[in-house]
């Protein structure tokens, strides 16, 4: 009888993380497509951003033009000049062009195309990673059966739930309030509601949304704090390993002190002066109102959601799009059962706690396991940036690096042929 197929690398989550270090063991990691599974429930490689892109109707990245899955920087500026398509670089003030979505989207999927990267995709979820018992080898249980690999790579994204408000749990399921990143959300049924809609969210997501939602409806932008403006999600210096590594890994692995550090440098909950641009011209049509403040209660009728707002002010026959984010990924449910079954150490918010080096999650006694963590679960040791498009790159650099040290420990262990 034939045991789970066996790969060197599992990775979990077939995201912009998962598919980018694929994209960079095939190239630059010696693997194989043999050697790779990526483990991701969708039908498509890089679905999970593609549809929030499109559920909020971003237009172009927060990002710049060096900031994607290929391995090399310019790969997305040439691969715009071969297509006659550098007017979807878009240039932005004090800062490099960034991509359009469709830009970014289509050399995404060419770098796909060209290393064959679907050919690793295993379409399924997760459900746990335990030990073999057989050396090394870590076994990963999916939905659709297990699969066993020396070395697993946790690339979930940006987390587990949508975040709710309290006042909306006890709507009824056909009341008109829904959260961006629900699976079944379409920002062009949400435009056709006859009722004025209320965007709820200060951040990017929530600006991008207002703005596509306003040219077909009534729009108020809600928000608890007054609008903040900022370019980057956090200043570029953080995109460097040595800054990072004299600003948090001085810090003790796995402290609130790290956590605190990174909260203090990413500009959450902001929005790009260009966003704001899009934002004052709607406003200025007429199209869009923002307003500070919070949803107070929420009652649904037959024509739509009466709305009472902290203010004591109200509203009728409304429904509420929510833009308030995910819940924090440490408690995505796979965190806490691989935690568990490997016995391995969670740190300030439940955060795993990494090797700063080799991004290995360290196991409670202080060695490390083959488990490998991406993307914002990451933050505690990449940083700000980690679960950004440049932080794929940075855990794929660590990644790579161990590789080749414990492959020089091997070949330096093996016995010498004669010569
Ligand atoms: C709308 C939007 C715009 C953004 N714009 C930018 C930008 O311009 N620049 C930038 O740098 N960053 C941007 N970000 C931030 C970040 O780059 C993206 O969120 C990016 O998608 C993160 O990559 P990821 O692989 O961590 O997550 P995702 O791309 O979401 O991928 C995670 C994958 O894990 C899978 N998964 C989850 N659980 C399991 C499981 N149990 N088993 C198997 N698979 C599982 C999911 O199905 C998903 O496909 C943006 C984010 C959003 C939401």
């Amino acid at each position: 009888m034939s045991g789970p197929q066996s790969y060197e690398y599992a990775i979990i989550g077939g995201g912009i993380h998962g598919t980018c270090l694929a994209n960079y063991l095939l190239a630059e990691g010696g693997c194989t497509h043999q050697d790779l599974c990526l483990v991701e429930p969708r039908e498509q490689l890089l679905a999970s951003f593609e549809t929030k892109a499109r559920q909020c109707g971003m237009q172009t990245l927060r990002s710049t033009f060096v900031h994607h899955i290929g391995t090399e920087p310019f790969s997305l500026e040439s691969f715009a000049e071969g297509a006659n398509r550098e007017d979807e670089l878009v240039s932005t003030e004090n800062y490099p062009n960034r991509p359009t979505l469709e830009l970014f989207l289509d050399h995404a999927r060419d770098v796909i195309g060209r290393r064959d990267i679907d050919e690793c995709h295993r379409q399924s979820r997760a459900t746990g990673v335990t030990g073999t018992g057989a050396g090394d080898r870590l076994e990963v249980q999916t939905d659709v059966g297990s699969l066993d690999a020396r070395h697993v790579v946790l690339a979930i994204g940006l987390g587990g739930s949508r975040t709710l408000p309290t006042w909306g749990t006890s709507l009824p399921d056909d009341a008109p309030l829904v959260h961006v990143w629900d699976d079944e959300f379409d920002p062009t049924t949400a435009a056709e509601f006859s009722g004025p809609t209320f965007v709820v969210g200060g951040g990017i997501t929530a600006g991008q949304l207002a703005c596509r939602l306003s040219e077909h409806t009534d729009v108020t932008l809600l928000s608890r704090h007054d609008i903040d403006i900022e370019l980057t999600e956090a200043d570029p210096y953080w995109i460097n390993w040595r800054h990072i590594e004299q600003e948090i890994h001085t810090l003790p692995p796995g402290s609130k002190a790290r956590r605190d550090q990174i909260r203090a440098a990413r500009n959450d909950a902001t929005i790009p002066p260009y966003v704001e641009r899009r934002l004052d011209e709607a406003r200025d049509c007429g199209d869009l109102d923002i307003q500070r403040g919070e949803i107070a209660s929420a009652y649904a009728t037959d024509e739509g959601l009466l709305v009472r707002f902290d203010d004591g002010t109200t509203a009728t026959n409304a429904q509420v799009v929510l833009a308030t984010g995910l819940d924090p990924v440490p408690e995505h449910p796979l965190v806490g059962s691989v935690a568990e079954s490997l016995s391995l150490e969670r740190g300030a918010g439940g955060f795993p706690v990494l090797d700063d080096r080799t991004l290995a999650w360290r196991g409670t006694d202080g060695t490390d396991s083959a488990v490998y963590v991406s993307g914002a679960l990451a933050e505690l040791s990449v940083g700000p940036f980690a679960r950004n498009v440049v932080g794929a790159r940075r855990v794929a650099e660590r990644l790579l690096e161990s590789r080749a040290r414990a492959g020089s420990k091997r070949a330096l262990s093996a016995p010498r042929g004669k010569s």
